[in-house]
C-alpha cells in the first residue's frame, strides 16, 4: 500500500512519514499544495492524508482540484482545532475521514486502516484468503496459525494481494503500489519477491496469469472450512 503525505510541518511530517513506514506503507511526502495536487493526479495513491493549512495552494483547493480531475483516492484530511469550518469545507470537496490536530500517531494509523479497507470493499479487520490471514494492525501474517516472517517489501506486496484478492494484478500496478517515489523500480524485482513469497505462503496461493500478473486465491481445500471467517 502507497500513501501519499500531505504536510509541511517539517516535524510532524518526519514523524508521520516514520510511522507510517514502520506500518508497512512506501510513503511518499510533500510539503506543499502545488506539489501534491501534481502528484495525486499522476501517481496511483492507495490513500492520502492531506493537511488543510498548506503553502502555495490549500489543502482544500487541491482536493476539489482531484475530485473534478477524477482522482478517487480516499482522503484524511488534517484539520486545525476549532476550525469547524474547515472540516465542513474539506468534506464538501470530497474528504472522506479527518482528524484534528494534535492527534495521536496510533489514531491516525487506525483511521488509515479503516479507510483502506472501506476502499477495497473489506468490513473486517484482518484479511483472509482460506488459511492465510493478514492482520493489517499488527502487521503480522499467519498460514493456518502459523506465524510467518516477512521482510517489510514481502508484507507490503503480500498486503495489497491480499486487498485485492481474487483479480488479476499486473507487475506494474504492483510495482506503482509497493514503492515510493524514490525507490529506484524494477518491475522484474517484483517477480523475485513474488517467488520468495510463494516459498513462504506456499506455492498455491499466487497464481502467474500469463502475459497479465498475478493473482492470489486459497488453494482448493481450503474454500469450504474457511469461509467467512474473521
Ligand atoms: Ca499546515
Amino acid at each position: 500500500m502507497r500513501i501519499l503525505l500531505v504536510e509541511d510541518d517539517k516535524d510532524l511530517s518526519r514523524q508521520l512519514k516514520a510511522a507510517l513506514s514502520d506500518a508497512g506503507y512506501a510513503v511518499d511526502h510533500a510539503a506543499d499544495g502545488e506539489e501534491a495536487q501534481f502528484l495525486g493526479e499522476t501517481e496511483p495513491y492507495d490513500a492520502v492524508i492531506l493537511d488543510i493549512g498548506l503553502p502555495k495552494v490549500d489543502g482544500v483547493t487541491v482536493l476539489e482540484r482531484w475530485r473534478r480531475g477524477n482522482v478517487a483516492t480516499p482522503v484524511l484530511i488534517l484539520t486545525a482545532r476549532g476550525t469547524w469550518s474547515e472540516k465542513v469545507a474539506g468534506f464538501d470537496a470530497g474528504a472522506d475521514d479527518y482528524l484534528t490536530k494534535p492527534f495521536h500517531t496510533e489514531e491516525l494509523l487506525a483511521r488509515l486502516r479503516a479507510l483502506l479497507r472501506r476502499s477495497a470493499g473489506h468490513s473486517t479487520p484482518s484479511l483472509s484468503v482460506g488459511c492465510l490471514r493478514l492482520d493489517p494492525r499488527a502487521a503480522r501474517v499467519n498460514v493456518k496459525g502459523e506465524p510467518l516472517r516477512l521482510t517489510s517489501l514481502e508484507y507490503r506486496l503480500l498486503h495489497y494481494l491480499m486487498m485485492h484478492q481474487g483479480r488479476v494484478i499486473s507487475r506494474t500496478e504492483l510495482v506503482e503500489h509497493l514503492y515510493d517515489q524514490d525507490f529506484d523500480r524494477d518491475s522484474n524485482t517484483v517477480e523475485v519477491f513474488i517467488g520468495r513469497l510463494r516459498k513462504k505462503i506456499g506455492p498455491d496461493r499466487i497464481d502467474t496469469v500469463r502475459g497479465l500478473g498475478y493473482r492470489l486465491t486459497a488453494p482448493a481445500d481450503e474454500l469450504k472450512d474457511t469461509e467467512g471467517g474473521a
